[in-house]
């Protein structure tokens, strides 16, 4: 279970999700994310919603989102159509119980990938982390450019060149970040989408900040 999921207190942001979406893009090959994306939902999706709910879900997805989402295959790409698809399925299903539930997805995303939880807060690692997150984001989806830059109470993530947006993406995103700085042993901390794609900037900024 996700930091974010058990905190008590101050909830994981509810999503912001006004804006314009791209979901196929001028490129239909780049518009792609990893099938590790879909394992981390399924995972999340039994644990919050159990099994039948898990299934309910399922049931009314398209048949290609469903097959991704029943049976990931970690290191395959998958349409960004698809993950969009099944987001906007699990937060409209589960909105009255977990109205954060975007948040939470992209939080479980990052209980995947980082695992352990530092004890205390362990900057010199986290700031590792970010810079290896942008650097890497091509092992997740194939689009875009991404960036980190260290600020004096945190980071900020800059999101750029996406043929395909969504604010479903962007409202998980949050999460993801949340997560990671918790992880890391940050307390408080804050992740904030200054600038959206999705609201006609030309970039997303997620400004972050921890102590
Ligand atoms: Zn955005």
């Amino acid at each position: 279970m996700s930091l974010l999921l058990q905190r008590k207190g101050p909830a994981a942001p509810l999503p912001r999700l006004e804006g314009k979406e791209v979901l196929v893009g001028p490129n239909p090959d780049a518009a792609k994310v990893k099938g590790v994306m879909f394992g981390g939902r399924k995972q999340f999706l039994n644990e919050v919603a159990g099994e039948e709910g898990f299934a309910a879900i399922i049931a009314k997805l398209t048949p290609r989102t469903a097959s991704y989402t029943k049976t990931p295959l970690a290191s395959s790409w998958c349409e960004f159509a698809s993950l969009i698809e099944l987001d906007r399925t699990a937060y409209e299903t589960l909105k009255q119980k977990y109205p954060n539930v975007l948040a939470l997805i992209g939080a479980s995303s990052a209980e995947l990938g980082i695992g352990r939880v530092y004890k205390s807060l362990d900057s010199t690692e986290l700031v590792k982390f970010m810079e290896s997150q942008a650097l890497f984001h091509n092992q997740f989806q194939k689009f875009g450019n991404v960036r980190f830059d260290k600020t004096p109470n945190g980071g900020r993530m800059l999101c750029s060149d996406y043929p395909v947006y969504s604010p479903i993406y962007c409202a998980s995103a949050v999460g993801f970040y949340l997560e990671s700085i918790l992880r890391h042993g940050g307390t408080d901390p804050t992740v904030v989408e200054t600038k959206c794609q999705a609201l006609g900037d030309a970039f997303c900024a997620f400004e972050m900040t921890w102590r």
